[in-house]
Order: C-alpha cells, then sequence, then structure tokens
C-alpha cells in the first residue's frame, strides 16, 4: 500500500533486470519507472493520486476504486536501458472494503510501438518515393497556413504534373516509369529548402509547400527553379528519358483564404499551364475561376436534390468471410439529376459538405437507411448490420445523437443494427466535443467503424481511446496487396493488430478471387467489393442476397 514491492515474479526479473531480493521488501515501485515522465503524466492532469512514493504518485483513482486502470509508461531497467510497457493496475482489497495493497501487470510494448510506427510510416507516405502523401501534406499545409497568419508571412503551394508520364509508362514499362517518379521525386526535394514539404499526390502528381515567404517575386523563383530541376535527362538503363511538368502556383493570403483553398487553387492554376502548353508554370489569378461555373450550376441543383426527390440510397452487401453469409450492407448515397444524369459521390459529397447542405441530406440519409433496413432484414429474414457513412462535418452537428436516435425511434431497428462509419481525421481531432459526441453514440448502442482505414494517421492507438467495433481497411490496399508487398505488410499487420484489439477488419473493394485468396489467408473477418455484389437498391438486395448464397464463396485457403 506504501508502494513497497511485495512480491514479483520470474517474468518480472526478466523485465526490469533485477533479482527478485532486489525488488522484494528493498524497492518502491516508482524506482522501476522514468521519474520524469511521471511526473509529466501527473502535470498533464491524470488523477495520480493515492499510491504516493518517493513523493511520486503512481496509481490513480480509479484503480484504487478496485476498477482496472491502464496506462502506457516506460520502465527503466537496472542496466539502465528503457522499455515502453503497458501497465494494468488494480486494487487489491480486504473483506471489509480497504484497500490493502495493489497489483500491478506490466507488459513489454517495444514490439508493438514499432508495428504502429511502421503502419503509421507506410500510411503516411509514398512508397515508391518516400514522399508524404495526400493526407500529410493537405495536414501540414494547414499548419503552415496558421503560422503564417500568426506571423504575417506567406505560403506558395505549387502543383506539378508530368507532362509524359503516360507516354513513357506505355513505351517503356511501369517500372522504367516508376524509376522516372522516383527521380523527379529526388529532385524536387533536392531543389527546395528543408523546411519546405514535398508530397506525392498520386500518380504523376506532386505538390510542394513553402513557407515564411516573405516577397512574392521569390515565389515566381521558386517556380521557375522547379520547372527547370526537371529538365536534364534521366536515364534509365539504357534509354535518356525526357520530362517536362507543368506547374501551378498559388499563394496564401494573397489568393486563398484556407489550406484547402491554396491547394485547390494551384491544382487549377496547374491545369491552365497544362493547357497553355506544358513545360512551364503559371500563377493562379481570378480567371481560372471561370472554369468552375460548372460547379456552381451543379451546386445549384444538389441544393434542389433533397426537395426533389433526387437522392436515393443503394446498398451493398458485406460477407462473413468465415461463414460466406451476408451480415449486413453499407448504404451509399446516390444522386440522378434530370439533365447531369448520375453524379457520383466522390462529386457532390464534398459540394455538399461545402455548400452547408450535408446536414439534411445526413439526417435524410438515417432516416431513409433505417427504414428501408427494417424492410431487408424483413425480406432477407437475418438481423443484417446497417452502416451509414458519416461526414466530419455531420459530427460537428450538435444534434446529431438526437438525429441519430429518432431514425432509430422511427423505424424500430435495433440500436445494436446500425453501424456509423467515420474516417481517421475524426479521430485525430482529440477535442472533448468529439470524444463526448463519440461517447453519446456509442451511449446509444449503436456501432463504430472506421471508414478507409490506412489512408490518414492510423493510429492504434485511437482505436483503444474510442473503442471501435469495427476497421474498413481501404480499397487501395485490397488491390495493390495482390502484388506490392508493402500494401500485403499494411493489411497483414492492421488485421494481425485489430485481432489482438478484438476489433473486427471489413476489406472494402473486393474485386476478385486472388483478393479474396489473400484476405481468407490472412484471416480477415469480412469483405465487401464487387466480387460478392455492388451496391444496389433496396428492392435488389433480396434478390442479390439469394444470389450471393447459390454461390457460396469457396473458403479454402
Ligand atoms: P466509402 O464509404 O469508402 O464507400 C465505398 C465505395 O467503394 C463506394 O463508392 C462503393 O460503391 C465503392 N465500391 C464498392 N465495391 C467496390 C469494388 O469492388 N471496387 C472498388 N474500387 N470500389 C467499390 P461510392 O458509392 O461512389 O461512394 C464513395 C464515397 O462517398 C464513400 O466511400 C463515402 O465516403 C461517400 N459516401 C457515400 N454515401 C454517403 C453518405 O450517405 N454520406 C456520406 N457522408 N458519405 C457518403
Ligand atoms: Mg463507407
Ligand atoms: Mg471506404
Amino acid at each position: 500500500r506504501e508502494g513497497v514491492i511485495t512480491a514479483v515474479n520470474l517474468a518480472a526479473e526478466k523485465l526490469t533486470g533485477y533479482l527478485r531480493e532486489e525488488m522484494v521488501g528493498q524497492m518502491v515501485i516508482t524506482a522501476l519507472h522514468d521519474e520524469k515522465e511521471l511526473r509529466e503524466r501527473a502535470l498533464k492532469g491524470r488523477s495520480m493520486r493515492l499510491l504516493e512514493a518517493d513523493g511520486v504518485e503512481l496509481l490513480t483513482a480509479r484503480a484504487a476504486g478496485g476498477e482496472m486502470d491502464e496506462m502506457e509508461l516506460t520502465y527503466l531497467r537496472k542496466d539502465g536501458t528503457r522499455i515502453p510497457v503497458n501497465l494494468a493496475m488494480r486494487a487489491v482489497t480486504t473483506a471489509s472494503g480497504s484497500v490493502s495493497g495493489f497489483v500491478v501487470v506490466a507488459f513489454d510494448i517495444t514490439e508493438r510501438r514499432r508495428m504502429l510506427d511502421h503502419i503509421t510510416y507506410m500510411a503516411t507516405h509514398d512508397a515508391l518515393t518516400g514522399l508524404v502523401v495526400r493526407s500529410v501534406l493537405q495536414e501540414h499545409t494547414a499548419e503552415a497556413v496558421e503560422r503564417s497568419r500568426r506571423w504575417g508571412t506567406k505560403v506558395a503551394a505549387f502543383l506539378i504534373d508530368l507532362d509524359q508520364l503516360k507516354r513513357i509508362n506505355d513505351q517503356l514499362g511501369h517500372q522504367k516509369g516508376d524509376r522516372v517518379i522516383a527521380e523527379i521525386a529526388h529532385r524536387l526535394q533536392r531543389g527546395v529548402r528543408s523546411s519546405d514539404i514535398v508530397g506525392r499526390l498520386g500518380g504523376d502528381k506532386f505538390a510542394v509547400v513553402m513557407t515564411d515567404i516573405t516577397n512574392a517575386r521569390d515565389v515566381e523563383q521558386c517556380a521557375q527553379h522547379l520547372v527547370q530541376c526537371m529538365a536534364p535527362a534521366i536515364t534509365v538503363d539504357e534509354h535518356e528519358i525526357y520530362i517536362t511538368g507543368s506547374i501551378g502556383v498559388c499563394t496564401y493570403p494573397d489568393y486563398a483564404t484556407d489550406a484547402v483553398h491554396l491547394l485547390r487553387r494551384a491544382s487549377l492554376a496547374m491545369n491552365a499551364a497544362k493547357e497553355n502548353g506544358r513545360n512551364q508554370f503559371m500563377v493562379f489569378n481570378e480567371s481560372m475561376l471561370r472554369e468552375t461555373a460548372d460547379r456552381l450550376s451543379l451546386e445549384h441543383a444538389l441544393r434542389h436534390a433533397l426537395p426533389n426527390g433526387e437522392l436515393s440510397l443503394a446498398y451493398q452487401p458485406q460477407v462473413s468471410l468465415s461463414s460466406g453469409a451476408v451480415i449486413g450492407m453499407e448504404a451509399l448515397l446516390r444522386w440522378h439529376h434530370p439533365k447531369f444524369g448520375q453524379v457520383p459521390p466522390s462529386q457532390f459529397i464534398p459540394l455538399a459538405e461545402e455548400a452547408g447542405i450535408i446536414l439534411p441530406i445526413g439526417e435524410w440519409v438515417f432516416q431513409r437507411a433505417c427504414m428501408e433496413g427494417m424492410e431487408m432484414r424483413r425480406q432477407v429474414g437475418t438481423d443484417l448490420i446497417i452502416s451509414v457513412n458519416l461526414s466530419p462535418r455531420q459530427f460537428q452537428q450538435s444534434n446529431l445523437v438526437q438525429v441519430i436516435a429518432a431514425a432509430l425511434q422511427t423505424s424500430g431497428l435495433p440500436a445494436a443494427s446500425l453501424e456509423i462509419e467515420i474516417t481517421e481525421s475524426i479521430l485525430m481531432v482529440n477535442s472533448e466535443s468529439n470524444r463526448d459526441t463519440l461517447q453519446r453514440i456509442r451511449d446509444l448502442g449503436v456501432r463504430i467503424a472506421i471508414d478507409d482505414f490506412g489512408t490518414g494517421f492510423s493510429s492504434f492507438s485511437y482505436l483503444l481511446q474510442y473503442r471501435v467495433d469495427r476497421l474498413k481497411i481501404d480499397a487501395s490496399f485490397i488491390h495493390k496487396s495482390v502484388d506490392d508487398t508493402n500494401a500485403a505488410t499494411i493489411v497483414r499487420t492492421i488485421i494481425a493488430m485489430s485481432h489482438s484489439l478484438n476489433i473486427a477488419v471489413i476489406a472494402e473493394g473486393v474485386e476478385n478471387e486472388e483478393q479474396l485468396r489473400f484476405l481468407l489467408r490472412r484471416r480477415c473477418d469480412e469483405a465487401q467489393g464487387r466480387y460478392f455484389s455492388g451496391p444496389v437498391s433496396a428492392l435488389e438486395f433480396e434478390a442479390s442476397v439469394l444470389n450471393l448464397n447459390d454461390q457460396p464463396i469457396s473458403l479454402s485457403h
């Protein structure tokens, strides 16, 4: 109770490097800790009252109350080395209820940390070039904009598109094309200051973001420099390859109000540079906005989509890989406009978010998915789970929990059969209000899934914190997993880690048998994708399930 160690097991000797007799009766528990870390934690406000030894408080009020309390801390071994450990603590109480001591279970999480670092790196860096991926670049750009807002400097974004990559790929093959991309990435990185951010946005698109610029002329010089650094021939085996780039430039705060705006306008300028004959840079100007007139009319039409009854939901079956049975479906929003035809969600959902109409649309989606979900459950005759996508903007909505509760109530769908799909970006903002909203959704009994897992800042610690039910591995990893060892490693690691955390894993976008076989071998729990069935209307859903049951997937690995 005073912190003096009274008993240890063999594993504790191994873990700490101390012998039993050096610890038992001789040592206070806090001596095993990195003292600075303990103090920092205590300062950060975790209630480390109670077990006070050497003036350092370790155990929390919860542990003393008889509950299990867990945290990740660092142990200091006898030989002076440090190891990260997961500590679980619990009070031992006498029959009368008073605390007689504490049990501490520590396990070495070095390997887990290494895996975490590894996947975080893989998910944030492009495998071919080592440059950061789009989501990270956007994140860094937002930070740069924030800094420059404070300091009154400028941020410049350069979006670069290689002009002839497709031709090179077609003529010399993708392998040589990849070497060209890697060389360009290398030159871009060398061509800028180390404080600038260079990212690969996919395919043949790159971005450079420069911070702390004070002079507009510098920006043009940098752009010219980037154009030039692509000019020298690239030697790939016996070939001498010449490649050029089209660069679009935009600066904050001159032509953009925030980071998203900045990158979008740089991209408009890049398109203009391409149309204007390639191998050059163009700085954004207002005339380029005319091209977005299309967008305005789309936005206008979208405002009427809901009242005009142009929205509907399609449902994509989700299949258990252990039983082959359909266990649920994802509701996917569809918009059919009389003039524009079928508009893809990737186009109109961001628009609805920016135009501020995602909230009424999202509310309609919940109502509709729960009602139609009930009907499909009745027809199919099983307790299917209905997954609904949630956009980050909806997450800020103050009455989100009421919206969900109302949809459950009017439809009669049990809360445990509804799942919301959120993206990692929601978890990344570790704000009180986000935590609170998630908790209240959980309290309703609704399940939580993480969508597009692996494409953001994947961190398993978020998952531990929020207790999610399911991870959806992003389709891009599934597609690559078959012939890209990096992607395969990511998928394997995600599955293994999730299982150790008791979280189910579903693979998105499974398109062929080869991908399915890979997933079966890795013991992935569930799958969804065109291999089984594309999204279908509520009316077609039953037929689609019957069809799937008629052709059971071969579960032999
Ligand atoms: P998501 O949630 O990741 O949805 C999966 C997407 O993969 C869907 O695209 C689906 O049609 C598509 N898909 C299905 N099978 C396959 C396959 O075998 N291969 C490939 N490559 N893709 C497949 P969709 O319907 O175009 O939706 C795109 C995104 O729009 C969704 O991605 C989701 O983020 C968003 N979305 C859709 N409905 C809603 C909604 O009601 N609310 C919100 N906020 N977002 C939605
Ligand atoms: Mg989804
Ligand atoms: Mg997804």
